[in-house]
């Protein structure tokens, strides 16, 4: 005989119901078989949140049972034909009518006891077993719901209750002996007491239940059916290239379940390993793969390490105190005390110097175990031979579980030496006596990086597959996306697989989940599906924020979700980032909306190149937070394009920022457009001559006045102090003075513009003349120094920095505490649709090897 449990995922839908009568029918062909199910998925959070409800008596308590209530007729409905339908909903509507019952008494008490709370938590079981027994008999399967509650005997410990093995085996070996040639369709997850009070086992229960029947009747497997393929190396919503694990030992899952690995109820592993029976995981989703098959050794795998799992909410206790020095039995009646307390503890560590005791418990044990542990140890506090115990609570527990890992030394020095690298801090570590696991315990918002850096540093990198979304195809986007297509065949050479999966512009999307065929980009963003035809960075500025957004997430292949405002909070559950992918947002737009999302496509796990001023150039503290963001979720956020187009200003002055330089003093030409432009009245130009060709050579933005008014280089400015630490520059103190008056050209619309603009020749002419007599040249300056920052036409002289920039140039000086005597100059072409666009492609590059970097 087989026993196949079906969890709450495998029965979530009628669909999915029919999924497992599939999987039963194909079962059935070699034997016998008994079925456990659990509640419908989710169902049982809403009974306990409906029990919730009422105790606090708010009567929402109602629409929870009522929306119970409709999802069961709908499923019934579904999957049963008349006259059967019948018979299965009056079923239905009693069990709900009880419920209701039940609830409504709680709500009257405005008291749940646990008690009281396991009898509702049943119904979710209690509803599902008829329903999948009369789907199995719908296709002419002999099948009979059972409750649990008639076999499985338990002490009174509601909520997680003990069972009686004596009592149990022999009701279910005798249930089935009676039933046989019919499957028998048993209530997961509930059980009851020899009174015939009602009681469950644990959350995760079901799995315990199968383990129970297959037990009892010496089953030939426990077949574990869920959403995943099987016992993962990490868990999948953890870990991206998370890979399902074909064979390991009942030891090695059971330190994976106990810390964490949520796949199989650590209570369940004991009665198959006794009995010597395999327990098998499976999908239900994908029958034909091959799961994992638990069994009492397995073969030794090619590594150390079999997998990594995590509990992200412990508490963390310590004992400790001089009087503890030598003296025996401490630890053993710390330990006493919390078994006779009924508190489980998580792990242990001892300070060799016997000074403390460290060990973690779950949060909902912490208030206990304290207490027991002030009565157990009054005598000595008291005295002032031990301290009062010190909990942290803001930790969690990571642990990397293998067989092999006793054989190989170093093991543990590569674990840490991982967690080092990704600069997460240890706070307590423990090595299982039996060397099958070493657990660490650290700080809980670290959770996350620490199981990805473990799990990198033994199966290594995650990121095959590098999907891009350009969001821009304005004239830096479409130059990123010609070289990108004209780099393909080396990028592939050098075992880059990078994909354009998404262009987005604010009237257009070009998605292709596999990559989008970068040869011919342009004409198939015009037959690409339209808001407006219309395509250009212009309109991506136009975007709102809303469709900015969808189209960013829809970019990113998290697409199917009706609003914005509904995808937000679930959306990393719902959608686990794809197997071995690393995603990156490159934001060649100019808009504030688009920015405005940075934060969290960050907390998404995408990474961000941009060359998009806007977001830099913000308070010290949204930068400052972006980037902290960044960090904690091991994910890049690159900006190099925003200052000097593809000149590495960013980079060099972050670098010596984060070698502990200062930047004491910083001029320089930020302007590649205006620098053309005075060069060129140098030549002997007019002014109105020279801004129209720096607009032909596509130097200027769209509207020149963008660059004449200042804004541009203000921004700039912004961005660097943000990188130099500089707070006291922010947007609204620099002081800009605009190349031209702004009171006679800001407001100009573009034709406008440019029939005012000669009038402006003279004048300028007269400064510049006046300039070139004295030596000078005008160039169009900024300047931070201890006065704070600045930007403006100024008139220099040989000696200063800007005064050598020519044509387009840029030219960044920084004095520094290190380059005190000559300032680091970094110069070079500075404007420009081809260099600005090198300047995304490098950086996209840098996070291209930093994400494939183990
Ligand atoms: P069921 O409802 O079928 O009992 P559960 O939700 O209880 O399913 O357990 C399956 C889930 O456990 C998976 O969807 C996965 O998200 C999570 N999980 C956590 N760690 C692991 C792991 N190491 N291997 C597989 N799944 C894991
Ligand atoms: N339905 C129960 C729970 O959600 C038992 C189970 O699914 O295993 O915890
Ligand atoms: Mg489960």
């Amino acid at each position: 005989m087989k026993i196949l449990k079906f969890g709450g995922s495998s029965v979530g839908t009628p669909e999915r119901v029919r999924r497992l009568v599939g999987i039963v029918t194909e079962a059935r062909r070699d034997g016998e078989v008994a079925v456990v199910v659990s509640a419908f998925e989710g169902v049982t959070n809403a009974l306990l949140e409906a029990a919730d409800a009422a105790a606090r008596r708010n009567d929402a308590y109602l629409d929870r049972w009522s929306a119970l209530r409709a999802r069961h007729h709908q499923a019934a409905e579904a999957l049963a034909a008349l006259p059967e339908q019948d018979a299965l909903l009056r079923t239905i509507e009693l069990r709900c009518n009880d419920l209701r019952d039940l609830l409504h008494g709680v709500f009257l008490l405005r008291e749940c006891s646990p008690r009281t709370r396991d009898s509702i938590v049943s119904y979710g079981e209690r509803l599902s077993a008829p329903i999948v027994a009369a789907a199995l008999r719908d296709v002419q399967i002999d099948a009979d719901p059972c409750d649990a509650r008639s076999l499985i005997v338990t002490d009174a410990r509601f909520g997680r209750a003990r069972v009686d093995l004596d009592a149990t085996y022999p009701r279910i070996r005798a249930y089935l002996e009676a039933h046989v040639g019919s499957v028998a369709v048993i209530t997961g997850f509930i059980a009851a007491t020899m009174g015939d009070q009602t009681t469950t086992l644990g959350r995760g229960g079901s799995d315990y239940t199968a383990a129970l029947v297959g037990a009892a009747v010496e089953a030939d497997a426990i077949e574990l059916w869920t959403d995943v393929d099987g016992v993962l190396s990490a868990d999948p919503r953890l870990v991206e290239n998370a890979f399902p694990l074909r064979v390991l030992s009942y030891d090695e899952l059971m330190e994976l379940s106990h810390f964490g690995a949520k796949v199989v109820y650590p209570p369940s592993i004991q009665p198959a390993r006794s009995a010597g029976i395999p327990l098998v995981i499976k999908n239900t989703l994908e029958p034909n793969a091959a799961g994992s098959r638990i069994v009492a050794s397995a073969p030794p795998s090619t590594r150390p390490v079999r997998g990594v799992s995590s509990i992200d909410t412990v508490c963390l206790m310590r004992l400790e105190g001089a009087g503890m020095i030598g003296v025996p039995g401490i630890a053993a009646r710390l330990f006493s005390a919390l078994a006779k307390a009924e508190v489980s503890v998580i792990l242990i560590s001892q300070a060799s110097s016997e000074h403390s005791i460290c060990f973690a418990v779950a949060p909902e044990d912490a208030e206990r175990a304290q207490q027991v542990l002030n009565e157990a140890f009054a005598l000595e506090r008291d005295a002032g031979l031990v301290e009062d115990l010190v909990i942290e609570s803001d930790v969690a527990v990571v642990a990397a579980v293998g067989e092999a890992m006793r054989e190989q030394p170093g093991i543990s020095a590569q674990l840490f030496g991982a967690l080092a690298h990704a600069q997460i801090n240890i706070r307590a570590i423990a090595q299982g006596s039996s060397e099958r696991n070493v657990s660490v315990v650290v700080t809980r918002s670290d959770v996350q990086r620490a199981v990805r850096a473990v799990h990198r540093a033994f199966f290594g990198p995650p990121n095959e597959r590098v999907d891009v979304v350009v969001a821009g195809a304005g004239t830096v986007g479409g130059a990123l996306l010609d070289q990108l297509a004209d780099a393909e065949a080396q990028l592939a050479d050098d075992g880059i697989d990078l994909r354009v999966v998404a262009i987005v512009t604010g009237s257009k999307q070009l998605r292709d989940a596999e990559g989008v065929a970068l040869d011919d980009w342009r004409a198939a963003l015009v037959e690409a599906p339209a808001r407006d035809a219309f395509v250009d960075a212009d309109a991506a500025r136009n975007a709102d924020a809303e469709a900015a957004f969808d189209d960013v997430i829809l970019g990113l292949g998290l697409d199917d979700h009706p609003s914005v405002d509904a995808v937000v909070p679930g959306l990393f559950d719902a959608f686990p980032p794809a197997v071995g992918r690393a995603r990156v947002f490159v934001d060649c737009t100019a808009s504030a909306e688009v920015g405005a999302d940075y934060g969290e496509l960050l907390r998404r796990g995408a990474s961000i190149v941009s060359a998009n001023k806007l977001p830099f150039a913000e308070a010290p503290e949204r930068v400052a937070a972006l980037r902290e963001t960044a960090r904690r979720g091991g994910v890049g956020l690159r900006f190099e394009a925003t200052v000097g187009a593809g000149l590495p200003v960013v980079a060099t002055l972050d670098g010596l920022v984060r070698t502990g330089d200062r930047l004491t003093r910083l001029d320089g030409v930020l302007s590649g457009s205006l620098n053309a432009m005075l060069d060129r009245v140098d030549a002997g130009a007019a002014l109105s001559e020279a801004v129209g060709a720096a607009r032909d050579a596509g130097l200027t933005e769209p509207h020149p006045w963008d660059d004449l008014s200042g804004e541009d280089v203000a921004r700039k400015l912004c961005i660097l102090a943000r990188l130099a630490g500089r707070e006291d520059v922010v947007r609204e103190d620099v002081a800009v003075t605009p190349l031209l008056d702004p009171a006679v050209y800001a407001d100009l619309d573009d034709d406008a513009f440019w029939q005012a603009l000669p009038a402006a020749d003279a004048a300028f002419a007269a400064r510049h003349a006046a300039a070139r007599a004295a030596g000078q040249r005008l160039r169009y300056v900024a300047t931070i120094d201890d006065d704070g920052a600045r930007v403006g036409l100024e008139a220099v002289d040989a000696e200063h920095p800007a005064y050598a920039a020519r044509g387009p140039e840029n030219l960044i000086a920084l004095t520094t505490a290190r380059y005190a005597e000559v300032p680091l100059t970094v110069r070079g072409p500075g404007a420009g649709p081809a260099v600005t666009a090198a300047g995304v492609f490098a950086d996209l590059l840098m996070i291209v090897d930093a994400v494939r970097r183990v």
